[in-house]
C-alpha cells in the first residue's frame, strides 16, 4: 500500500494532468457528482474536445450529447446540469472569467409544452476561475440528493454537505455570506426559494451577481435538492507562452484604458448608453421625455451604490448596486448588472418611483427569480384583471411572493406564459402591451422591436430565445455600413460571405440581416466557449474579435489557431446545439412572433419594425425571407432542420449513428 502512494500524488497533482493532456489554459479534467448515489469521479478531458469544441459553451453541449437521455424531464433526476469554463477563465485577460450552465430548460416553450436545451452564460468574480484552480473544466451534476444539501469543491477534496440550515431559510444573499464569511476568496453558486420551489425561471447567482439562467437553471438545482456549489482551488492556471500572453493582454488593456467612454461606463456601467438603447427599448405609457427625466440616467446615479462589481479582471466594472437612500424601504440594496431593467419595470408597471422598482428587483434577486419575468407577467395580469388585481406596489409585492412561495395565483404565475395564458383563456401574443413571447419566454430586449438589427434577429433563430445569442457593435444602433464591415472584416470571413452579408438586399436593407446574423452568432458561440465578455464588443470595431481571440488561445494553450478555424468551430458547435434541440422535437420553422409586425403604440406615436438603419419598414414576408437566407447561409433545410452535407462539412455526421 506505502509503495502506491507516490503513484496516487502523481495521479493527483497537475503534473500528472499536463503529461496527459499536453496542452495550458485547460485545468484537465471533468468532475462528475451524482447526487442521489453519492458517486463521485473524475475523468481526463478528452483531447478531440479540445480541438472540435473549445470549451465552455462548446464542450458543454459535447458532454449535454453524450450524457443526457433525450427526452428527459427537466425536474427529473437524470437531467444534466453542466457547469463549463473555457480556456482563458481565470487567466489575466480582463474579464475573463464566464461560466455556462447547460441543461434541459423547465420553461414551457410551446402551449404543447416542449421544452428547449438551455446555455446560460454569466460572468463570475471568482467561480469559474476557482473552479479551474481546483483542477476541473466542467462540472457534470446529475441525480437528486434526498435531503438538501450544497457541493463543496476545493481541489481534490469533494464533498456532496447537508444544507438543511440554508434551505427554506437564507435568501441567495446570505447564502452567498454564509460562505463568503467562512472563505472569502470562494466562489459561489446559489439559488433563492424561487430555486426550491421549482419557479420556472428562477435563476441561480454566481458571486453576488452574475444571473445565471432566466430560463430556470436555479429551478433544476432546486428539483435536485442542490441550494448552492462553492469552489475554491489553489493548482494556479498556467498559459503556454506567458510573455505573450502578457503583451496580448497588457495592449488590450491599453486599447481600453485609452477608449473616450471607459470613464463614464466605470461610472454608470451600462447606464452610460442611455441615449444609444433606450429609445430601442421605450415600452410607451409615459411620453420618453418624461420617462428619461423620471428614471433615466441622472435618477440612478442618485439611486447607486458607492462600488461597482466586476468579473475576473474586469476594466469597465458593469455590476451595479443600487440602493435606496431614503423612505420606506431605506437601506435596500440589490445588483443589476443593466440599469433598464428597474426603469423599464417602473415603466410597464406605471411606478414612478425609482424606490418601488428596486424593492422589487431585491426581492426577486433574493428569491432567485427573473424580475424581468416577474415584471411582465404581473403586467399581464394586473392588466387583464384589474379589477381582481390593482396596478399598485403593494399588490405587486403581494403577487410576487405569491409565485414565490407559489401560492393561490403565484402557482399559476410561477409556471409562467402559458400557464397564465391557459389560466386567462388569453394568448401571449396578442397582449399589445407586453413583451411577446419566443419559446415561452419573454425577451429582456423589447420583444415589439422596431429595429430587426442582427441581435433581434437571433430571437428568431436562436433555440435560446435571449439577447446572448449575439452581442456586438451591431447592438449599438445605426452604425454605418463601413462601420459594420469594419467590425466584420475581423471574423475571419471568407471574401464570398462578406460579400453575401453586405449586398443590398431589397427586401431589408443595406445589408442582409439573415446571412450576417449567422455569422455573428458563430462569433458570439467562441466567446462563449473561451470564456471572454461581449461587453467589450461594444466600445469599437476593432477592440475584440476572432483575430484577436486567435492569438490569445493560442498563447494560452500553445494550439496554434486562425481566426476562419475558431470561427467555424462555432459553427460547429451551434450546429451541434440546433441537434441537441431537434432531439427534443424541435423540428419546425422558426416561428416569427406576431407581436413584432404590431405597431407599438407609445404616447410619443405609432411605430413599425424597420430595419436596421431604420429606412425601411418590414413585413412578414420580408422576414420570411430574411430567415431563407438565414437557413441557407447555415446550410439547413427550410424547416431549419441541418443538412446532411452540413453535418459531414462540420464532422458532427457521426454524433447521429
Ligand atoms: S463588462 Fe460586466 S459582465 Fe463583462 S466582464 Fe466586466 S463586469 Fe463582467
Amino acid at each position: 500500500m506505502l509503495a502506491l502512494f507516490p503513484i496516487l500524488r502523481l495521479w493527483r497533482s497537475r503534473i500528472y494532468w499536463r503529461v496527459y493532456l499536453s496542452y495550458f489554459g485547460y485545468a484537465g479534467r471533468i468532475l462528475f457528482v451524482d447526487l442521489s448515489t453519492q458517486q463521485i469521479r473524475t475523468a481526463p478531458l478528452p483531447e478531440f474536445f479540445i480541438h472540435d469544441f473549445l470549451g465552455g459553451y462548446g464542450i458543454n453541449n459535447r458532454l449535454f450529447w453524450e450524457y443526457q437521455p433525450p427526452n428527459t424531464d427537466p425536474f427529473s433526476p437524470q437531467n444534466h446540469l453542466i457547469l463549463g469554463t473555457g480556456p482563458l477563465v481565470g487567466t489575466l485577460f480582463p474579464g475573463a472569467g464566464k461560466v455556462i450552465a447547460t441543461t434541459k430548460s423547465p420553461i414551457l416553450a410551446t402551449p404543447a409544452k416542449l421544452h428547449f436545451i438551455d446555455n446560460s452564460v454569466a460572468g463570475s468574480r471568482r467561480f469559474g476561475p476557482m473552479l479551474k484552480q481546483a483542477g476541473y473544466d466542467h462540472l457534470v451534476i446529475t441525480g437528486k440528493a434526498e435531503s438538501p444539501v450544497y457541493l463543496h469543491i476545493q481541489d481534490e477534496e469533494i464533498q456532496i454537505c447537508p444544507a438543511k440550515d440554508l434551505w427554506g431559510d437564507k435568501d441567495i444573499y446570505e447564502t452567498t455570506d454564509y460562505f463568503i464569511q467562512r472563505n472569502p476568496l470562494a466562489g459561489v453558486v446559489s439559488i433563492g426559494k424561487g430555486g426550491e420551489k421549482l419557479v420556472r425561471y428562477a435563476l441561480a447567482l454566481v458571486d453576488y451577481s452574475g444571473h445565471l439562467g432566466k430560463f430556470g437553471i436555479g429551478a433544476v438545482m432546486g428539483s435536485k435538492n442542490l441550494k448552492a456549489i462553492v469552489t475554491y482551488g489553489t493548482q494556479g492556471i498556467s498559459v503556454a507562452d506567458p510573455s505573450r500572453y502578457l503583451k496580448l493582454t497588457r495592449d488590450f488593456r491599453e486599447i481600453i484604458a485609452n477608449v473616450p467612454m471607459l470613464k463614464n461606463f466605470q461610472d454608470m456601467g451600462i447606464t452610460s448608453g442611455w441615449d444609444l438603447q433606450g429609445p430601442l427599448v421605450y415600452e410607451g405609457s409615459m411620453p420618453y421625455r418624461t420617462w428619461k427625466k423620471k428614471l433615466g440616467p441622472k435618477t440612478w446615479k442618485t439611486h447607486k451604490f458607492q462600488h461597482n462589481l466586476a468579473c475576473n479582471g474586469c476594466m469597465l466594472a458593469c455590476r451595479t448596486d443600487y440602493y435606496i437612500p431614503e423612505g420606506r424601504f431605506k437601506g435596500v440594496t440589490s445588483f443589476t448588472g443593466h440599469h433598464f431593467l428597474p426603469a423599464r419595470i417602473a415603466l410597464r408597471l406605471d411606478l414612478e418611483d425609482p424606490a418601488s422598482a428596486i424593492k422589487l428587483l431585491d426581492e426577486c434577486n433574493r428569491a432567485g427569480i427573473c424580475y424581468f419575468t416577474v415584471g411582465g407577467l404581473l403586467n399581464w395580469l394586473t392588466r387583464t384583471l384589474p379589477e381582481i388585481y390593482s396596478r399598485d406596489l403593494p399588490s405587486y409585492l403581494s403577487l410576487t411572493r405569491q409565485i414565490i412561495s407559489r401560492d393561490g395565483i403565484g402557482d399559476t404565475l410561477a409556471d409562467g406564459w402559458y400557464a397564465l395564458s391557459e389560466k386567462l383563456e388569453l394568448a401571449p401574443d396578442e397582449f399589445s402591451v407586453g413583451t411577446g413571447l419566443f419559446k415561452g419566454a419573454d425577451s429582456i430586449q423589447d420583444a415589439r422591436t422596431t429595429t430587426l438589427d442582427p441581435q433581434r434577429f437571433t430571437y428568431l433563430t436562436n433555440p435560446r430565445p435571449h439577447h446572448g445569442g449575439t452581442q456586438s457593435i451591431y447592438t449599438l444602433p445605426k452604425m454605418t455600413v463601413k462601420a459594420l464591415q469594419d467590425d466584420a472584416s475581423h471574423w475571419g470571413l471568407s471574401s464570398e460571405e462578406f460579400s453575401r452579408i453586405f449586398t443590398p438586399t431589397p427586401y431589408y436593407g443595406q445589408f442582409n440581416v439573415g446571412r450576417y446574423a449567422k455569422h455573428a452568432e458563430d462569433c458570439m458561440v467562441v466567446h462563449n466557449c473561451l470564456g471572454t465578455c461581449i461587453v467589450y464588443t461594444l466600445f469599437g470595431t476593432n477592440i475584440i474579435h476572432m483575430e484577436r481571440l486567435a492569438e490569445l488561445y493560442s498563447a494560452a494553450t500553445g494550439i496554434s489557431i486562425a481566426p476562419a478555424t475558431l470561427k467555424r468551430i462555432g459553427d460547429r458547435i451551434f450546429t451541434l446545439y440546433k441537434l441537441l434541440n431537434k432531439r427534443e422535437g424541435w423540428n419546425s420553422r422558426d416561428r416569427i412572433s406576431r407581436i413584432w409586425l404590431t405597431p407599438r403604440e407609445t404616447p410619443d406615436g405609432s411605430k413599425l419594425l424597420m430595419d436596421y438603419h431604420q429606412e425601411h419598414p418590414l413585413t412578414e414576408h420580408d422576414i420570411e425571407q430574411l430567415l431563407d437566407d438565414y437557413y441557407n447561409e447555415r446550410g439547413y433545410d427550410r424547416n431549419g432542420i441541418p443538412l446532411k452535407s452540413k453535418l459531414q462539412d462540420l464532422g458532427l455526421l457521426d454524433l447521429l449513428k
